[in-house]
């Protein structure tokens, strides 16, 4: 489904990503520990575009994305094509990054409408089904000042899977919640991960991984240090720097 090889990504003279591969098969849920700088964030960026890489190839299902290859040589996608590739990966920001002057149904439905062209009227019903399987079904007409950062992202989730995607990414999903909060936010992607979504998620939350996790990978200064089972790489690591790094958290 995912597959990223070789991955490089320098700012300047500094290289975040040193070569990272990473497969991620279709209904897997992969979650990305590491200590803060060490390239998470950057990784999960690329898959959709956001970042592009120096050198590597990101494909989604055996598209690249970004480029389209003619002969041997490659040549980056329009923004247009960009953009409609990103409809098939969902992302969900620590911050939420709702529209402010949209209440929670128009903020789920607004891309389907715009940038899938779907029939309003099934975008607006589709959009009511997700925001009652995220616990919101009382809540589409609230802006999001209006609702507890918990709340917000749940929003963000029901968004992210308006437009079908084949992919969601998680950046940090419950880092900026209120510590009462962070359980309801898992919940509904622990919900998702049972339902067969394919998912990366980046977080410092150990136990959710350990629970729902297929594959975990830890990341340390710019490459996969070590990945597995959670059994293997939460409760008996190999890498010493693994160790470390939970010891740390846990
Ligand atoms: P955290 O756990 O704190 O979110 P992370 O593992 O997600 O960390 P990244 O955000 O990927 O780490 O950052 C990795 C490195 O890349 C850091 O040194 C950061 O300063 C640098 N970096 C990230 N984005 C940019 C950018 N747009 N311009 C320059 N440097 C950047
Ligand atoms: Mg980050």
């Amino acid at each position: 489904m995912l597959d990223l090889r070789g991955i490089h990504k320098s700012f300047g003279t500094n290289e975040v990503l040193k070569g990272v591969d990473l497969v991620v098969r279709t209904g897997e849920v992969v979650v990305i520990l590491g200590p803060s700088g060490s390239g998470k964030s950057t990784l999960l960026r690329t898959v959709n575009h956001l970042e592009k890489v120096d050198r590597g190839h990101v494909s989604v299902d055996g598209d690249l994305v970004g480029y389209r290859r003619s002969g041997d040589k490659l040549y980056e996608l329009k923004e247009r094509d960009i953009l409609k590739q990103r409809t098939h990966i969902g992302f969900v920001f620590q911050n939420f990054n709702l529209f402010p002057h949209l209440t929670a149904l128009e903020n789920v439905v607004e891309a389907p409408i715009a940038a899938q062209r779907r029939p309003a009227a099934q975008a607006r019903a589709e959009a009511r089904e997700l925001l009652a399987r995220v616990g919101l079904a009382d809540k589409e007409d609230a802006y999001p000042r209006h609702l507890s950062g918990g709340q917000q992202q749940r929003v963000a989730i029901a968004r992210a899977l308006a437009l079908k995607p084949k992919l969601l990414l998680f950046d940090e999903p419950t880092s900026a919640l209120d510590p009462e909060l962070v359980g309801e936010v898992l919940d509904v992607i622990k919900d998702l991960a049972r339902g067969g979504t394919t998912m990366v998620v980046v977080t410092h939350e150990v136990g959710f991984a350990r629970e729902v996790a297929d594959t975990v990978v830890f990341m340390d200064d710019g490459l996969i240090v070590e990945q597995g089972p959670p059994s293997q790489v939460l409760d008996d690591p190999r890498q010493p720097r693994t160790r470390s790094f939970l010891s740390k958290v846990l």
